[in-house]
């Protein structure tokens, strides 16, 4: 299947088919302006979950399944929430990111606002968008959509682990943190820049570099490691959990889209594991801002 995204302007870029890279629109998006989720009941929004088991029961969730894989995946995603949301309140000027998620089971599809198609179980990519939002009953708005398709998912697991699936998760996570802090600290986007101004592609498109992609391996990698000392996580998931990712790494997918090499993603992700630091994270690959 062909995946698409959608350029600033709107125009469908082509994409690589089969690639198995996120499709990530954050820079792309940053004069989308948001908007009601107005999708029907299919994969259906969820607002993230308060974990309400200890992080050793995600061990003990049967993953075999679509339905199993994607109880994982809530439990795992309410953990993205809970350790960025921690982060976030320890700085005094941001507030916590407010992105919902989508687990798209077989027979379900999702719709985003940076694809002209709904997302199927089956689409062989992992999405974050940032223009997408949705308003739950009680009038809560989330801003920031993740979307899993969870068929695919499974094919993932069976060649990794369910907790390497999540960690893509955190991956398009990790997009969402990007996006908040350009948004709350008001940051230039990871993105090509000259003389202080974004450099734009003939179609009037502005251009993000592989760091873009790489932060978000990094602040995957954060969350890898928050997971593992809260027991979520065996040690051995971990080498799973870096080749599904690197699985993503495809230097041929185009230059809008580039997400550094296997050698690449693989520091990325360690550097967030071992270093445990957002910051660190930030001061590599966030290029276009001089961090302390
Ligand atoms: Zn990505």
């Amino acid at each position: 299947m062909e995946e698409r995204k959608v350029s600033e302007r709107g125009s469908p870029m082509r994409r690589r088919k089969g690639a198995t890279s996120c499709a990530t629109l954050i820079a792309a998006l940053a004069f989308v302006s948001a908007g009601s989720f107005t999708g029907t009941a299919r994969g259906e929004p969820q607002p993230p979950p308060t974990p309400n088991a200890p992080a050793p029961y995600a061990q003990e969730i049967p993953t075999g399944t679509p339905e199993g894989l994607a109880e994982y995946l809530t439990f795992a995603f309410g953990k993205m929430d809970e350790y960025w949301k921690n982060h976030f309140k320890q700085q005094e000027e941001l507030t916590g990111p407010s992105a919902y998620y989508s687990l798209i089971l077989p027979g379900q599809e999702s719709v985003s606002r940076c694809l002209p198609e709904p997302i199927q179980a089956n689409t062989q990519n992992y999405f974050y968008c940032a223009a997408d939002s949705w308003t739950n009953a009680k009038g809560t708005t989330y801003t920031g959509g993740i979307h899993m398709p969870v068929g695919s998912a499974m094919d993932l697991r069976a060649e990794t682990s369910a907790f390497a699936v999540a960690t893509v998760m955190a991956h398009e996570y990790g997009h969402e943190v990007t996006q908040e802090y350009m948004t709350q600290l008001n940051l230039p986007g990871i993105v090509q820049m000259k003389d202080g101004a974004p450099v734009l592609d003939e179609n009037g498109n502005i251009i993000p570099v592989k760091e873009a992609e790489l932060i978000a391996d990094c602040f995957s990698g954060n969350w890898a490691k928050y997971a593992f000392k809260q027991k979520m996580v065996r040690n051995a998931d971990l080498g799973q959990a870096v080749r599904a990712l690197v699985s993503a790494a495809d230097t041929t997918i185009g230059a809008h889209q580039p997400h550094g090499n296997k050698s690449e993603r693989t520091t990325a992700f360690t550097m967030g594991y071992n270093t445990g630091s957002p910051l660190k994270c930030a001061q590599q690959y966030w290029v276009t801002h001089p961090w302390p």
